[in-house]
């Protein structure tokens, strides 16, 4: 529904640049509808609801006043509207708190905590100064672009950074931001920054960083291209504004890494790109050992046997295969209570066949195919050439 939604915002944003006034009506009132209508249902998810709300509310602001005084062309972009604009929800975009991770809540994907320890951690201490002095020079600050398959904790670990750094985070849905209304999404930016800009430490972080580089002749390419030029002004004015002392990360991350506009990866900007793998076998183990030991079970369920069944699987996948066997057991023992009225539990347990037909249902995130696109990426070649070289008979 969230494409259906953006794209009446889109049409929304048309009619109000065109001063369309019967269109603005009729597309306002039914991008609230559906907004409205989103907001109660229960499978939502709360973030959502939330993109839901504010787009309502901008959206809702707007045509209130336009029915009372003429309509004010809104522009694209730009400060003249900052104050004035009635799509403006001012908004919060740094945590209170300092995430109460570490390094050690990350489980697995050695080689992208290596990263950071030598990208980011170790400029930091007193001991290495004089060692990145000598090699890198004068350090402007910190961007670094996650990409790999969802769900294999790359917004955990910039979390977990966020923690060991002690520093506030702003978490940035990129994609919710992009949903905004025309001028919006732009002066969100400029917020964010601007806030990010009154701490001595902080990490901005976008997530989903893709979808601000759409198709070039995309019907919202116009408006994203907008946003991502502001971004880039903002980053780069952001990072040479840095004063001693201060420490500016900013990290964004994807999926789809070869969707992302070169502008985004040009010298200054996310130089530093860190691949974040699905787990190896002592990540599975661990991610499996973890919610397991916690369980009454069968012998035969055992760590080994159940991550070999959950090998090429997502760190989030596994956590919900694993959750969704734990509610097996569960169920049967609510059942139990509630027809035998006994009023006990009855001991039951996880079973092997619990986790069989968890598993058989469960549909894995990650595809072999976009397995293949990241190793194409990773290799600098097309897609289609990796997959023709794989295609060639052997001799
Ligand atoms: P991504 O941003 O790559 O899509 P997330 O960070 O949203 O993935 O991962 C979702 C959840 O899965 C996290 O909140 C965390 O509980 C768990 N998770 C995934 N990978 C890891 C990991 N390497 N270490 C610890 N937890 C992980």
């Amino acid at each position: 529904m969230m494409g259906v939604f953006n794209s009446k915002v889109s049409s929304f944003n048309e009619a109000v640049r065109a001063q369309d006034a019967e269109a603005i009506s009729d597309i306002g009132m039914e991008l609230l509808r559906i907004g409205f209508d989103e907001c109660v249902k229960p499978n939502v998810g709360t973030s959502l609801k939330e993109t839901y709300r504010k787009q309502c509310l901008s959206a809702a602001s707007y045509l209130a006043k336009n029915s009372r005084t003429p309509a004010t062309p809104v522009r694209s972009s730009g400060a003249a509207n900052e104050g004035t604009d009635p799509y403006y929800v001012p908004q919060q975009w740094f945590s209170d708190e300092v995430p109460d991770l570490g390094f050690k809540d990350i489980i697995g994907v050695q080689e992208v905590k290596d990263a950071f320890m030598v990208d980011v951690v170790a400029p930091l201490r007193p001991e290495f100064r004089e060692i990145y002095r000598k090699f890198r020079g004068e350090q402007l600050g910190t961007q670094i672009l996650l990409y790999g398959p969802p769900g294999t904790g790359k917004t955990h670990i910039v979390k977990c950074l966020a923690g060991a750094l002690n520093c506030k985070i702003a978490v940035v849905q990129t994609s919710e931001v992009l949903a905004s209304v025309v001028g919006v999404a732009e002066k969100n930016i400029r917020d964010i920054f601007a806030q990010a800009a009154e701490l001595n430490r902080c990490i901005i972080f976008f997530d989903e960083i893709d979808s601000i580089c759409s198709d070039r002749d995309s019907e919202d390419s116009r408006h994203t291209k907008s946003i991502l030029t502001t971004l880039l002004t903002c980053m780069d004015g952001f990072m040479k504004t840095k004063r001693e002392g201060q420490l500016r990360i900013i990290v964004a991350a994807t999926n789809l890494p070869w969707k992302l506009d070169a502008a985004l990866k040009r010298g200054g900007r996310f130089e530093t790109q860190i691949y974040v793998p699905l787990p190896d076998g002592n990540a599975v183990r661990k991610f499996v050992g973890m919610q397991l030991d916690k369980l009454p079970h069968d012998e035969n369920v055992t760590v080994d046997a159940l991550a070999a069944k959950l090998e090429g699987y997502s760190g989030a996948d596994i956590k919900a295969v694993m959750k969704q066997i734990a509610n097996r057991p569960l169920e049967r023992e609510v059942k139990n209570v509630l027809n035998k009225q006994i009023g006990r539990p009855m001991g039951e347990r996880v079973t092997m066949q619990d986790c069989d037909e968890v598993i058989k249902k469960f549909i894995n995130g990650v595809t072999p195919e976009m397995l293949l696109r990241f190793e194409a990426y990773n290799r600098g070649m097309p897609y289609e050439d990796l997959l023709s070289l794989l295609k060639k008979p052997k001799n």
